[in-house]
């Protein structure tokens, strides 16, 4: 393989120029770190295209060289999905230099993006035709377009505007065989056929590279407002959520879940935290509302409501203002860095249905506690779409490889929990390298068939990010019946 795959990268040194193609040690490093080092690749090449054209080209040449491409955004993923495996033999294409707006139509209410603009990007580009572009989170000026949608991230806003998958009516893709697929439209309704758009949002370059993207855009809100509010329990938090819901409408915009522990690693660690209220409380929501129209009173529709639910909101804190908003979100947004400095943790991003969430947060808590004395479970997450990060930081004492060692003993009883409650081991940030064996062990036989036809019948030769995603060989899919 090592001389075909270093024939390959010479023929895409002439073909793409020099400055597309990076091969020494120090300049792909950046592309190989992955976030939660717990995958260490190697690769042969970062290939850089400029254009779709030359994406196409790239494939092309890897599909008939069988040389393995990882396609890869911004390398924000958690999953380990655009990390090459260690052989050294794969070829990292980065989607970093297709990165323009093509067309902005504040009418129709879309936007065509090219896969490596960061979502800021079109954020910013949807914001300068004043409407708004829904999908955020804290990477935001890291990540891209193509791998949000790769990934069919989530975010905090899903429970009004929906994931990736709901904001994108068309996609620029380029099969494994290099054949550029157009499906570049900007309807609502289209019917004419199987929907092959959704094929690609969520399958993480395992089925083809996402070039450009027709994305769908919404009015911008005018105004906002901000609460976070004190509660005994996750049931109250449901109960908040349904009082709300009923009481705005669409307006609810962000409803986070937080634990009194993470809260405590942000207060420990976090720039600009401090406790918001004079006595701890069990949990926390974190709320934004929103609105486009004209003319709208969200804080007083707050104040008047917060205080008539005393058994549900045992204190609160609102406010419409900028720099306001922003120090109630600096709680939540210090969570996944203030964790770090607690030492390891173990991840579950997982979700269930809305009702089953107290359930799944008591049993979840004591299992793991049970199962390891001093274990700090750290729960947060988007709670309004039923999306937990149920992340377990190590005993203080322990030592922290010890502690990792035991990633999948905890990953299968966590897991486990959320299949008995009808819920999914990967919520949002999908599968990647780290969880092929929990599709194999915990979906049913009938739908890993599935995945590994479609994934057959779309990239024959297994090109296209091998090891992620599908499970490899014949193990795995459980009968249910
Ligand atoms: P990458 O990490 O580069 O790639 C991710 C996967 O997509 C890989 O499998 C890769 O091969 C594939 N891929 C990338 N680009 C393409 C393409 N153009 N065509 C085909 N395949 C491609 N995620 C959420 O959903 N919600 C959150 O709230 C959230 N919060 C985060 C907060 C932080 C601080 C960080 C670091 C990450 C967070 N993430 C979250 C995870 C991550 O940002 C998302 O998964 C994101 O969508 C990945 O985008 P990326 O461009 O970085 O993709």
């Amino acid at each position: 393989m090592t001389d075909g795959v270093d024939a390959l990268v010479h023929e895409l040194e002439n073909v793409l120029g020099d400055d597309a193609v990076i091969t020494t040690p120090a300049a792909t490093a950046a592309y190989l770190r992955e976030r939660r080092g717990l995958f260490k690749g190697r690769c042969r090449a970062v290939v850089r295209p400029a254009d779709t054209r030359a994406v196409s080209e790239t494939v092309r040449r890897c599909a008939a060289a069988g040389v393995a491409i990882v396609p890869q955004g911004g390398n924000t993923g958690l999953c380990g999905g655009a990390a090459p495996d260690a052989s050294g033999d794969q070829i990292v294409l980065s989607l970093e230099r297709l990165r323009r707006i093509r067309a902005i139509d504040p009418l129709g209410h879309t936007l065509v993006a090219e896969a490596g603009c960061t979502l800021a990007d079109v954020q910013a580009a949807a914001a300068g035709a004043d409407r708004l572009f829904p999908l955020d989170y804290a990477a935001a000026g890291e990540c891209c377009i193509g791998g949000n949608l790769a990934t069919n991230a989530g975010g905090m806003n899903v429970l009004r505007y929906g994931n990736a998958r709901e904001l994108v009516l068309g996609l620029e893709v380029v099969l494994a065989d290099g054949r550029v697929w157009n499906g570049l439209r900007a309807l609502r309704k289209d019917n004419s056929g199987y929907d092959l758009k959704d094929l690609f949002v969520g399958s993480e370059g395992t089925l083809g590279i996402i070039t450009a993207a027709v994305l769908r855009l919404h009015p911008r809100p005018r105004h906002r407002a901000t609460a976070l509010v004190a509660l005994d329990t996750p049931s109250a938090a449901l109960g908040l959520l349904a009082e709300l819901r009923a009481l705005t409408g669409d307006s609810l915009t962000a409803f986070e879940l937080m634990g009194r522990t993470p809260v405590e690693f942000s207060l420990r660690h976090g720039a600009g935290c401090s406790d918001p209220f004079p006595q701890p409380w069990p949990w926390y929501v974190l709320l934004d509302v929103t609105s486009s129209r004209r003319h709208d009173d969200l804080r007083g529709m707050l104040e008047g409501t917060l205080p008539e639910l005393p058994s549900l909101a045992r204190d609160y804190r609102i406010t419409d203002e900028d720099a306001g908003r922003d120090t109630l979100w600096a709680l939540r947004n210090s969570i996944p860095a203030a964790q770090r400095h607690e030492g390891a943790s173990i991840k579950h991003d997982v979700s269930v249905p809305l009702p089953a969430i107290p359930d799944f947060l008591a049993r979840a808590d004591a299992a793991a506690r049970q199962r390891l004395p001093g274990i700090r479970p750290c729960a947060f997450g988007h709670v309004g779409d039923g999306n937990i990060h149920f992340n377990l930081s190590q005993p203080p004492q322990m030592a922290r490889e010890d502690f990792l060692d035991r990633w999948d003993e905890f990953n299968r009883l966590i897991h486990d929990i959320v299949a008995t409650l009808d819920g999914s081991f990967a919520a949002e940030h999908g599968v990647g390298q780290l969880k092929p064996a929990e599709v194999a062990r915990l979906k049913s036989a009938e739908e890993v068939a599935l995945m590994r036809a479609i994934k057959g019948a779309l990239d024959p030769q297994g090109t296209l990010n091998p090891g992620k995603v599908v499970p490899a060989g014949d193990t795995g899919g459980h009968d249910r019946h």
